[in-house]
């Protein structure tokens, strides 16, 4: 079954295309399309069954019989199943549980339902039946309801307790055809009733409708409604899927965090709607320049993980840079028609064998803040990320409360201070020293602000670097002599530690 399903795949490619081209071509208003549309289904509904892709064969049905209104939705579903279908590689069976003791009843049911392509288990008692259930990865089950161990109604209420089987797609079989004992099973939570002598024909088409319309549910909580990318959910699964795969064939695996750069100033300049059109648009350009087997997830906000299975690091950020080069390239209009264009910025890694997505995404995302940090509009991976030298801050100031507040405001944007309580003891430690920037307090004990200024200037190391004098209110004549002794900058106390980080952040730039 496994290489006929493999071979199948392969020949789904160009019937996709066919109805993909024939969809649009229909919207378009083309007449001859609908035709085509029918016939790809039609193809489709016979084969689906045959390679063991039921959901498929109840799809292309219902494009069969689908009126002009509905034609279109019923199209798209179709695709999205048949997407998925190539797309994994090991797309599941559907299994389905009988529960049935009587013999000859089992076998028909059996045959019937393995001949459409489902995998079946079968158990003869309830606690068979609860056995399958932990063990199998069951999708849906058909209950009879005399069992020798147990009433199927009280089967069906204890299933119906538990959260995880709480939406479980079930179907009762029964031989009493009474509508008290029908209303009751729906009650309980039946989603179907069949009578015996089952109609074989009108169970199996229930089967698949249902199986279809849970595979939708399923779906719909998977997909994130604006962009129609997987969501972390998704994301989440198929992770596990592709890392299990490539421990299984020793390939790597690379996995990239991307954000959408200063993207809250395109929703303030152009308004919420037009940020919606960007993400929608990235979120397309990133599937259009992704491989088939790549997944593109919404991680949440502006931010947007994807998965390369079989790929190395290098490979996924050289393809990430494609989609750069096209996204900014790209002119968007907003609300008054002006236009702007729009860059990212990405990580990528390869996957550890044993990490789990949040590692992997972490590891992906300190990546990400480089590439923030060193500009944006890049995409880094370890060996393209040159990580920045820590900038170091010389800070003479006898007062340990300023010190403090100076050191917690510029830590926190990536300085390391330097501090030392008078100017005696920083002078004594500046030759050692490879400083950024210094800061000096004017009045501390023994050497003060200016004394250590005049040194420092004196010495290479310090002949260029940005010198701040922190001053107190009322002495302007201190200012005076500060630039004079080579001062770049000074900050008046009290001061606001906004301002001092903004002051330093642009002598640190020039
Ligand atoms: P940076 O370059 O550092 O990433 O800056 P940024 O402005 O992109 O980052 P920030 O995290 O400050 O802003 C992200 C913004 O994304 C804020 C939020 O309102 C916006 N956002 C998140 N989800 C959506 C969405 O679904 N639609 C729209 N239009 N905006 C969203
Ligand atoms: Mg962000
Ligand atoms: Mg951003
Ligand atoms: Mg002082």
């Amino acid at each position: 079954m496994e290489a006929l399903q493999q071979h199948y795949r392969e020949a789904l490619a160009a019937r996709i295309d066919a109805l993909e081209t024939a969809r649009s071509s229909h919207i378009d208003g083309d007449t001859d399309a609908l035709e085509s549309i029918k016939r790809v289904a039609h193809t489709l509904k016979g084969s689906g069954g045959t390679f063991g892709f039921p959901e498929i064969t109840a799809a292309a049905e219902a494009v069969g019989l689908a009126g002009s209104g509905a034609l279109v939705e019923k199209v798209d579903t179709l695709l999205a199943i048949l997407h998925e279908v190539m797309q994994g590689g090991e797309a599941r069976l559907h299994e389905l549980l009988v529960i049935e003791d009587e013999p000859v009843a089992a076998k028909i049911l059996q045959t019937r339902l393995e001949q459409n392509g489902y995998l079946v288990h079968m158990a003869k008692t309830g606690a068979e039946a609860e056995a399958l259930l932990e063990q199998e990865q069951i999708s849906l089950v058909l209950l009879d309801l005399i069992l020798p161990d147990m009433d199927g109604r009280n089967f069906l209420v204890k299933l119906r307790e538990r959260p995880k089987y709480a939406a479980l797609p079930l179907m009762v079989t029964s031989g009493q055809s009474g509508s008290t004992t029908k209303a009751e099973c729906f009650a309980l939570g039946a989603d179907g009733f069949f009578e015996k002598p089952l109609d074989l024909d009108t169970l199996m088409a229930a089967v698949a409708a249902k199986l279809q319309r849970s595979g939708e549910i399923i779906r719909e909580a998977r997909t994130d409604p604006l962009t129609q990318l997987p969501n972390r959910a998704a994301l989440h699964e198929a992770f596990q899927r592709a890392q299990s795969a490539a421990v299984r064939s020793h390939e790597s695996m690379a996995l990239a965090i991307l954000d959408i750069d200063h993207f809250k100033a395109v929703n303030d300049t152009h308004g919420h709607a037009t940020g919606d059109k960007v993400l929608r648009r990235v979120a397309e350009l990133l599937v259009e320049t992704a491989r088939q087997t790549d997944m593109v997830a919404r991680w949440g906000g502006e931010e947007f993980v994807i998965l390369y299975p079989k790929a190395t690091q290098s490979g996924a950020s050289q393809a990430l840079d494609k989609s750069l080069l096209i996204f900014r390239s790209e002119s968007f209009s907003g609300e008054e028609g002006e236009s702007f264009n729009v860059s990212f910025s990405a990580g990528v890694v390869e996957v550890e064998k044993s990490a789990t997505l949040e590692e992997a995404v972490a590891e992906a995302d300190h990546l990400l803040y480089l590439a923030k940090e060193s500009g944006r509009n890049r995409v880094l991976t370890h060996q393209s990320a040159v990580v920045p030298a820590v900038k170091k801050v010389l800070l003479a100031e006898d007062d340990d409360i300023v010190a403090s507040v100076v050191k917690s405001h510029l830590e926190r944007d990536g300085f390391e201070i330097v501090h030392f309580l008078d100017g005696a003891e920083a002078l004594r430690a500046a030759a050692e020293l490879e400083v950024k920037l210094a800061i000096l307090d004017i009045k501390m004990p023994g050497l003060d602000g200016f004394q250590l200024l005049a040194s420092l200037r004196k010495m290479p190391a310090y002949q260029d670097i940005p010198i701040v004098i922190l001053t107190s209110m009322g002495s302007e004549e201190d200012i005076v002599r500060g630039f004079k002794l080579g001062a770049d900058d000074y900050i008046m106390k009290p001061f606001s530690p906004v301002e001092l980080l903004a002051r330093i952040r642009r002598l640190v730039k020039s």
